[in-house]
């Protein structure tokens, strides 16, 4: 396999080396090594292109590789093998009545069309995926929406297969969800597992034995382990597969500036490389996929909503400076709309070493015991809904009582249990008042001195814990309904009675944490059509640039229909436009025909 050629005279074809007007030659061009443009540069090369990617940072992956990875795609072929195969129709009615007219629909449906596809494709090539088949959509109150099915896992990957120097360069999972300091990754399944030997059970023994002895031999060789998962695993297995076809990786490299000829197509790049400005030519177009902009302030500040995110568990490469190219050829942004983000409820916490871990709430709010309160002391959403949805109610919350930062209160019994944000379950105490003394948990003898402690009315959380504990017994929220909705449902206690997300607030003493608004990827971005082509301002699309990931428009809006349509759109778009790119003819346009609720599938 080749290494990764950091070398500009290495060429693919014959034609691709220097000549009077180009440094270098190839058929596409892509920016960032995300699902968008890993999707992109791997579907082109496997197509017979000549690739070169360009990625800003040392490591390979941005958001992605700290992703879960969790595609979501509606008429995948597991649901199609299980003989469900109207389901790109029933999500197309869900999408329809979730984002209406928010965002095109054309593009909606281009995501419907093309995801399986696009997934039978990298499936085909050995980027393979599992069937998540209990993962509840985010919405299972609108029509449509799936109860299981839609959501796909990455396949672990084993990241030997890269060489030592190549896997050096895929980034680093967030430390917070693999285990030994983030040097050893695990599925969302086997952590489940593993947790029940916390509860004595010796089940997972076997399992942990396996993983522990692969890990601890990987450590001595190559830092960290190497059976990758999640994000990880789906960012090394395109990397390998893009290796495989001979596509080139420059890392710490972007474009200055974009180059057109005098009808406007975009014919290659201005490329900066090891303090060199190089002219790359493009001869199908360039691919777009910074990942949008959740990483920088300045753009947080002007498109986020108040008060502004100071912090994003997002990779620092997405900076809005690849949407800035594209807007200097005549691309243009999707309208600005409600939060133009998707989001995680965060703790702020610090690691060992220093860092600031940002820590987003994904599973914990669901767990009985917990409420989240503003400064009134008082709940304001079924904490176990979805993260965007909560963080939406926190902003929601914020316009009558201020509720950024929110609080989620919880008692002894519960954090020792089920652990709260960085804090694992069964935690011994000493450790517990480590967090205590760092400022990331708030303890109290009582209720009204926990109230005390975090600046919030002693006299409303003292109600609301008395109401939780009322509802924890009854079993029924009467404010909000928590544990009657199947999406809460899945990451409540099943063994819980009478009410898997609904427990008592009663054992001192009394912890809180403070939550926070952060991005984990953003909605607004570059306007495209179904073929991922850049748009201008009067809709025609910019030739020879193509957007995917987060530097496009979301075809969703700023809603989130299900878990993976982030990562899902990086790598639907990006095979689109690269197989747009590949063969304007051999690869027609998607422009479905249909009525209300239906959709042609190719
Ligand atoms: C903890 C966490 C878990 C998540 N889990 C999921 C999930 O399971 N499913 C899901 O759908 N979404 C998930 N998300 C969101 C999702 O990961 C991102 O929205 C998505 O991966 C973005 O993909 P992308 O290809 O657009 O960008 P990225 O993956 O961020 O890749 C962009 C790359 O482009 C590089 N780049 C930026 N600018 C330039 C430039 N000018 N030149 C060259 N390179 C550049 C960046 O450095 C980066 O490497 C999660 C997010 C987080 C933080």
């Amino acid at each position: 396999m080749p290494e990764i050629d950091n070398e500009v005279t290495t060429t693919q074809r014959d034609d691709n080396g220097p000549d009077e007007h180009w440094d270098q030659q190839v058929d596409l061009l892509v920016l960032g090594t995300g699902a968008g443009g890993l999707s992109a540069a791997v579907t082109a090369a496997n197509e017979g292109l000549s690739v070169l990617v360009l990625e800003k940072t040392e490591f390979l992956g941005g958001t992605t590789a700290y992703s879960a990875g969790t595609c979501w795609i509606p008429n995948n072929h597991f649901q199609r093998a299980a003989g469900v195969t109207d389901d790109a129709e029933v999500a197309s009615g869900y999408l329809d009545r979730l984002v209406g007219d928010k965002a095109p629909r054309e593009v909606r449906e281009s995501y419907l069309t093309n995801g399986s596809t696009a997934i039978d494709y990298f499936t085909k090539i050995g980027v393979g995926f599992w069937h998540s088949k209990t993962v509840v959509d985010y919405h299972p109150d609108v029509p449509g929406a799936s109860l299981g099915g839609r959501a796909l896992e990455p396949q672990t990957f084993d990241g030997r297969r890269l060489g030592k120097e190549n896997f050096g360069r895929v980034r680093r999972p967030v430390p917070e969800f693999a285990l030994f300091g983030g040097t050893m990754m695990v599925r969302r399944a086997e952590v489940n597992q593993l947790l029940t030997m916390l509860q004595g059970s010796p089940k997972p023994a076997g399992l942990a034995l396996r993983l522990g002895a692969r890990w601890a031999k990987d450590r001595l060789q190559y830092q960290r382990g190497t059976r990758l998962a999640m994000g990880n695993a789906l960012v090394a297995n395109l990397f390998h597969k893009l290796l495989e076809r001979r596509g080139q990786v420059w890392f710490n490299s972007t474009a200055a500036r974009l180059l057109t000829d005098d009808d406007g197509r975009v014919t290659g790049a201005v490329v900066a490389y090891r303090g060199r400005e190089l002219r790359v030519r493009a001869r199908s177009g360039v691919v777009l996929a910074g990942g949008g902009f959740s990483a920088s302030a300045q753009w947080r500040t002007r498109y986020l909503p108040s008060p502004t995110p100071q912090y994003t568990r997002a990779a620092e490469g997405s900076t809005g400076d690849t949407i800035s190219l594209a807007q200097a050829v005549g691309g243009t942004l999707s309208e600005p709309r409600d939060d133009n983000a998707f989001w995680f409820p965060s703790s702020i916490g610090r690691r060992k070493d220093g860092s600031t871990a940002v820590f987003p709430h994904i599973w914990d709010r669901a767990k009985p015991g917990i409420v989240a309160v503003n400064a009134d002391g008082r709940r304001f959403v079924d904490e176990s809904v979805s993260y965007h949805r909560f963080t939406r109610a926190m902003y929601a919350s914020n316009s009558t009582t201020p509720s950024v930062p929110a609080w989620l209160v919880i008692d002894s019994r519960a954090l020792d249990r089920y652990g709260l944000g960085m804090i694992r379950p069964k935690l011994p105490k000493a450790y517990l008042r480590k967090y205590v003394k760092s400022g990331y948990l708030h303890r109290g003898a009582s209720i009204r001195e926990l109230a005390g402690k975090i600046g919030v009315d002693p006299d409303g959380l003292q109600r609301t814990v008395s109401d939780n504990n009322r509802f924890a017994s009854t079993g029924v929220d009467e404010e909000f309904g928590k544990g009657t909705s199947p999406f809460g449902l899945q990451y409540g206690d099943p063994n819980n009675k009478p009410n898997p997300n609904l427990g008592p607030i009663e054992q001192a003493p009394f912890y809180a944490m403070a939550l926070v608004p952060t991005p984990l990827g953003t909605s607004l971005g570059l306007r495209t059509n179904a073929d991922a082509q850049v748009l201008d301002v009067t809709g025609t699309p910019v030739p020879g640039l193509y957007a995917a990931g987060n530097d496009a428009a979301s075809m969703s809006a700023s809603e989130y229909p299900g878990a993976g349509c982030q990562v899902g759109a990086g790598l639907i778009f990006g095979y689109v436009a690269a197989r747009r790119a590949a063969s304007i003819n051999n690869f027609p346009p998607v422009r479905p025909i249909r009525t209300n609720t239906s959709v042609e599938i190719s």
